[in-house]
């Protein structure tokens, strides 16, 4: 399973010498589109040829024959690691496209990541690894603990990239109810009701001890009547704000079902959270901070321009990128600035600047080079108000 310390590597990994192909192909067999996933990658392989030909450049030229020598080794590796494993629905692939050293003419390096999700099938030919489906899965896609408890059982799970990464179960031996009157029977439902408390509080323990090693985004809880309440009370107080939601589960529903019902649910928290953090990037702008700052530091900007600017000179805490927005750019190669201008020179150093046809693949990556947390937004009309982009200064 990939991390966002697996991207952190793959952009500082020696090997992915410029330029680096970033090649993502649907592979998820049950659409039309990643079953003919071959076809898919020699299409998308093509995408990064044409790229390259729009480059005249010495350099491009020799990328392109890399590009070839390259095909072999990565269509045996679709043939070999991505075939037989149908659950593997995307695969990213980066490879370097630099001149081979004379000595040491192998065929290009490459680094592979495959995935639980589909992917959009895309190429880009660029410096550095484009990273930006990578971060776009790790945010919408992050790591949920789910608690399901019936009386009798129990089914503690995380889900990764939306899929089970490990599951436990437990079976307690509760007694069954009897509905007779009488002090005898008071005392047997005390009984039961002390042994569902037992088999909760015994489950809850084991899925903090699950979820403590790693780190959790949200926490999903599922049960019936007698146990879902107990499960909250049970749960430590630390970790209650992780609650995405609770639902109710039949006792027979299979790993898939309980999986769909919890995802769905941190679905709803994350579309709540992003909503949340545009309305306080607009409260920023309209200059009602929550804490008292002076004057002469914004806390946030907004818009492709202001943006760009602020990530150029590292000032951001928090990136907002509407989902699906691109728009072209330029790079500097010299002082690595990011400009909204598609042609001329670089408005800090003068060096001559470099087009880009997306922008925002760079904004992503300069914002994860400065640690800074990249959210992506679905469909929200505000953020689209204000630029469709924004961030959160840190100073
Ligand atoms: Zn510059």
């Amino acid at each position: 399973m990939f991390s966002k310390t697996d991207i952190k590597n793959l952009l500082e990994n020696p090997r992915l010498a410029a330029p680096v192909a970033s090649l993502y192909v649907n592979t998820d067999r049950g659409s039309p589109e990643g079953e003919r996933y071959i076809a898919s990658f020699r299409h998308v392989v093509h995408k990064a040829d044409r790229a390259l030909r729009r480059r005249p450049d010495a350099e491009a030229a020799i990328a392109q024959d890399r590009m070839t020598q390259a095909l072999p080794e990565l269509l045996a590796f679709l043939d070999q690691e991505v075939k037989p494993v149908p659950v593997i629905r995307g695969v990213a692939l980066f490879v370097s496209l630099r001149a081979p050293n004379p000595r040491d003419p192998r065929t290009p390096p490459f680094t592979a990541f495959t995935l639980p999700r589909p992917l959009r099938n895309q190429a880009w030919v660029e410096n550095r690894p484009s990273i930006r489906p990578l971060l776009f899965l790790l945010d919408q896609y992050e790591r949920v603990g789910v608690i399901v408890a019936d009386r009798n059982h129990a089914r503690i799970f995380t889900l990764f990239l939306g899929e089970i990464e490990e599951i436990r179960r437990r079976t307690a031996d509760t007694p069954r109810r009897h509905h007779q009157g009488g002090w005898k029977q008071m005392l047997f439902q005390r009984d039961i009701d002390g042994h569902i408390k037992a088999h909760v509080r015994a489950t809850v323990r084991e899925a903090v001890n699950l979820f403590g090693r790693d780190h959790l985004k949200r926490i999903v809880l599922g049960g019936g009547d007698e146990t879902l309440g107990l499960l909250k009370t049970e749960l430590p107080l630390r970790l209650h704000s992780l609650i995405a939601g609770t639902f109710l589960a039949e006792p027979h529903a299979s790993d898939t079902e309980l999986a769909t019902a919890a995802l769905a649910l941190a679905h709803g928290a994350e579309i709540r959270e992003e909503q949340q953090r545009v309305q306080e990037l607009v409260d920023h702008l309209a200059h009602r901070p929550s804490f008292v700052r002076g004057p002469h530091h914004p806390e946030a900007v907004s818009g492709i321009r202001e943006t760009l600017r602020a990530l150029s000179e590292r000032r951001v805490r928090r990136l907002l990128i509407g989902r699906g927005i691109r728009m072209p750019g330029s790079v500097c190669d010299n002082c690595s600035a990011l400009c909204t201008e598609t042609r001329g020179r670089c408005p800090y150093c003068s060096f001559s600047l470099r087009l880009v046809l997306d922008i925002l693949e760079h904004a992503v990556e300069r914002a994860q080079e400065q640690s800074a947390d990249v959210e992506f937004v679905t469909d929200n009309a505000s953020l689209t108000a204000v630029g469709g982009v924004g961030a959160f200064l840190r100073f």
